[in-house]
């Protein structure tokens, strides 16, 4: 086969949906083996089940501090090798300044922050002795915005841009190029249960998105093969924004209801 990600393999994190699954099957089709982490035990099996030999799945909690060494050190054992990371789990606690407890800002730092530097760390101690890789980080526009009931998100997701950042710089000897994707809505379940779910908010997101229609999630798959590829050999430390032209806007446009 001569796709751009023939005989290469990627460790995936929260593949069982949305974005992440979108990435695996996008993956497995350019000729990539994949594994596989979520949660969600029945939903990521499933997916891994549905994508044959090529897809591999380990069920866990990327903030468990186990499972970055365990999830590399399976991908390897499974397919020989481990040369693209892609941290994509994700979460979302919407809530009110004054409400918003420590622990939940806590929750969303430690899922969406921390376990993207533990496992680019794991993925990198393999990726060093191999001669390479390329680590892709999910940020979002929220890296940038600021929505007053999504603080934890907000800081976790700019905290993913100087992630990305640093990283890139940090292993930059070590031939590992480190990037980052910015989606702005994409149709998937975290965004139905957010912003979608609520026709006003689903008005707003609207009136912000030049494009007028919502992303889909292989759109960013798209961007996260070009990252993932040698199409990319020149790229790192940099956040790709997928958005539908969100992020250039001024003002709002028109938005047919
Ligand atoms: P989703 O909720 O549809 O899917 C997320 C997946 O991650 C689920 O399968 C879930 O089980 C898994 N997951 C959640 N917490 C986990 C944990 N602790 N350990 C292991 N797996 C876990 O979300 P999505 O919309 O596909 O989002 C994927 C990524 O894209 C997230 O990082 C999100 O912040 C980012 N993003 C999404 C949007 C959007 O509009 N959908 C916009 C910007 C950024």
């Amino acid at each position: 086969m001569n796709s751009s990600l023939s005989g290469r393999t990627a460790l995936i994190t929260g593949a069982a949906n949305g974005i992440g699954e979108a990435i695996a099957r996008r993956f497995v089709s350019e000729g990539a083996n994949v594994m596989l982490i979520d949660l969600d035990t029945e939903r990521g099996q499933a997916v891994a089940d549905s994508l044959g030999r090529s897809a591999s799945f380990l069920a866990g909690d990327v903030s468990d501090k186990s499972l970055p060494e365990r999830a590399v050190a399976e991908a390897v054992a499974r397919f020989g090798d481990l040369d693209i990371l892609v941290n994509n789990a994700g979460i979302l606690i919407t809530r009110n300044v004054f409400d918003l407890t420590i622990d939940e800002f806590e929750r969303v730092i430690a899922v969406n922050l921390t376990a993207g530097f533990a496992f680019a760390q794991a993925a990198a101690r393999h990726m060093k002795t191999r001669g390479g890789g390329s680590i892709i980080n999910m940020s979002s526009v929220n890296a940038l915005l600021a929505l007053p009931e999504q603080i934890p998100y907000a800081v976790s997701k700019g905290g993913i841009a100087q992630l990305t950042r640093v990283m890139a710089v940090a292993l930059v000897g070590e031939n590992i190029r480190v990037n980052a994707i910015g989606p702005g809505t994409i149709a998937t379940d975290m965004a139905k249960a957010s912003v979608l779910a609520d026709p006003a908010a689903r008005h707003t997101v609207m009136s912000r998105t030049p494009m007028g229609r919502l992303g889909e999630p292989a759109e960013v798959a798209n961007v996260a093969v070009f990252l993932a590829s040698e199409q990319s050999s020149y790229i790192t430390g940099q956040t790709i924004y997928v958005d539908g032209g969100r992020l250039p806007l001024n003002y709002v446009v028109p938005v047919a209801d």
